[in-house]
């Protein structure tokens, strides 16, 4: 805890008088043009990844970057995705995964998950990505076929389905790999991002 107490001490002496006049600004506007979902590993930093300032990213992050499908009823990541498609009016969504993803990696190798019973149940939403990768234990092969059906469970909520008939969103997949640093976009054609 000490270390976050240091960050927080030396955020407010060298970061925040740098960046004064965009936290004056943010004080009282919120407009960030993306929603950015990604796995809540803490190796994977949305903001660090894309070079992006506070305020440019609404992220959501759920293990796996899982988003549920639509359905009625409380869910905080659907109110979430809700309010920055309909409310905040993001522009682009993406979805974000990783490799050696811990759920993913559980899932694709079969690890037993009996003492992570809440785990083992959101991870269900990831069986038909599952039953479409036909090598077991091919880890890459299952965190793409993830992120694609998560693109598709993005568009039955209403938000989504809405903004995506009127052109004003955009879906995105991509994977972000820890060893190279390198991000692929799955939604375009499979080339690397700034390669
Ligand atoms: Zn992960």
């Amino acid at each position: 805890m000490q270390d976050l107490t240091d960050g927080v001490a030396r955020f407010q002496r060298d970061v925040f008088p740098a960046k004064a006049e965009l936290f004056a600004h943010l004080a009282t506007h919120h407009t960030p043009h993306t929603l950015f979902i990604s796995c809540s590993d803490a190796r994977v930093v949305p903001e660090l990844i894309t070079g992006t300032e506070p305020g440019e990213l609404f992220v959501i992050r759920t293990a796996g970057n899982l988003v549920p499908a639509h359905t009625p009823g409380a869910d905080g990541v659907a109110a979430s995705i809700e309010y920055a498609v309909a409310a905040l009016g993001v522009k682009d969504i993406v979805v974000c995964g990783h490799s050696a993803c811990g759920a993913m990696t559980a899932l694709a190798e079969g690890h037993d998950l009996s003492s992570a019973p809440t785990v083992a149940a959101w991870l269900r939403l990831a069986d038909a990505s599952v039953a479409r990768t036909t090598a077991d234990g091919d880890v890459p092969a299952l965190v793409r076929q993830n992120v694609l059906a998560q693109l598709a469970n993005l568009a039955t909520h209403p938000s989504v389905a809405r903004a995506l008939a009127e052109g004003k969103v955009a879906l995105h997949g991509w994977i972000y790999d820890i060893p190279t640093g390198r991000v692929e976009d799955l939604t375009a054609a499979g080339r690397a991002l700034a390669a």
